[in-house]
């Protein structure tokens, strides 16, 4: 697919450094051991854990295009503000210090938790390793209180004479990072051409909502009609909905360009959601036991781990029936796992 109708979706500046296309693999253990009477849907997994560089995942692709932006407009230093043990900021520090661009993380204190691996390991030994320069928000639940804190940082760096530019994750800002899952969107629909196949539903992390969002605008807007499912990995169904809606429509201001969606299209479940962000529960811990000893394939506790918990409660209820095909996006996140220890183990308690 060259000829996409969107001339602004090949127009926005981007830094190519992703590994794509990511692979498309069949997990027949997996539904082998959800479905022993062989009566289960077939299970396949998008491999964006496999985007390259920095550990990969799915902030290798949405990264592309801020970073893309922040050049164009001669930026060169970056900023950014996301949880303690975020896979957005160890890849932003990465990928930063790749293009040679000074990188300050702000750590929203978002998950209660004191555990010195927590503090140390996992991305946040990673993002220390990129040199970036790492500051600290109290309040992991004000996100606009966050936003202008890092704003404030801006000012500061600008009267030093530096070009800052801050990547905003909240729903105010135009939704860049949702552009490389519009990518990604051409990217499966090419994939399953080839392929011959089809998908009945997708299973994909619903945080930001970057991911989500563009993914779905991106198939409806190719011509696709294939359900999405977002799972919830922070806030409950009732508000993650309408914050999907909203960035669908800011993604169309963006691209110039207003794909038609149905009332049903903006699907989330918070069936795996347990008490919130960062904390792990009993269904997550079975997910990461599930894809490890059966396919030898890491998720992780904060989002893949509950979006496969989601994707798992779903199958189990029959969401997606037998001779259906359902597509579990793997997001990548693996870092957090070291982080976490042992508290993911199936008999951690
Ligand atoms: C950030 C993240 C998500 C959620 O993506 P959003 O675009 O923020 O909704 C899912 N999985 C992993 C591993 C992530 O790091």
């Amino acid at each position: 697919m060259t000829e996409t109708g969107i001339p602004r979706l090949d127009a926005l500046p981007r830094v190519r450094m992703a590994h794509l296309p990511t692979g498309i693999e069949e997990m027949g253990n997996l539904r082998r051991a959800l479905f022993p009477d062989g009566d289960g849907p077939r299970l396949l997994v998008k491999r964006d854990d496999n985007t390259g560089i920095a550990m990969g995942g799915n902030k290798v692709r949405q990264l592309e295009y801020y970073l893309g932006d922040a050049l164009e407009k001669g930026a060169d230093t970056i900023l950014i503000t996301s949880a303690v043990q975020s896979n957005y900021m160890r890849t932003c520090a990465a990928m930063s210090a790749r293009l040679g661009l000074e990188c300050h993380l702000q750590m929203e204190e978002r998950v209660p938790k004191n555990d010195p691996l927590y503090r140390t390991n996992g991305n946040v030994l990673l993002d220390r390793i990129t040199g970036a320069i790492l500051h600290s928000y109290a309040d992991g639940e004000d996100e606009a209180g966050a936003d202008r804190s890092v704003e404030d940082l801006a000012d500061r760096l600008r009267a030093d004479g530096r070009k800052p530019y801050v990547i905003h994750l909240s729903p105010t800002h135009p939704p860049i990072g949702a552009v490389g899952y519009v990518d990604a969107a051409r990217e499966l629909l090419g994939q399953l051409e080839e392929r011959g196949e089809t998908v009945d539903r997708i299973y994909v992390g619903s945080g930001s909502a970057a991911t989500h969002t563009g993914l779905l605008w991106g198939l409806r807007a190719f011509g696709s009609t294939i359900p999405v499912t977002g799972v919830c990995v922070r806030r409950p169904a009732a508000q993650q909905g309408p914050r999907v809606r909203g960035n669908l429509d800011k993604l169309s201001a963006l691209l110039n360009h207003a794909p038609e969606f149905s009332e049903d299209d903006v699907v989330v479940t918070d069936v795996s959601l347990g008490p919130g962000y960062g904390r792990v529960t009993d269904p997550i811990r079975e997910a990461i036991s599930l894809a490890g000893a059966r396919e030898g394939l890491f998720v992780d506790p904060v989002y893949t781990g509950k979006v496969l918990a989601g994707m798992i409660a779903e199958l189990r209820g029959g969401v997606v029936r037998a001779g259906e095909t359902a597509l579990f996006i793997h997001t990548g996140g693996q870092p957090s796992l070291f982080a976490y220890g042992e508290s993911v183990l199936t008999d951690a308690g």
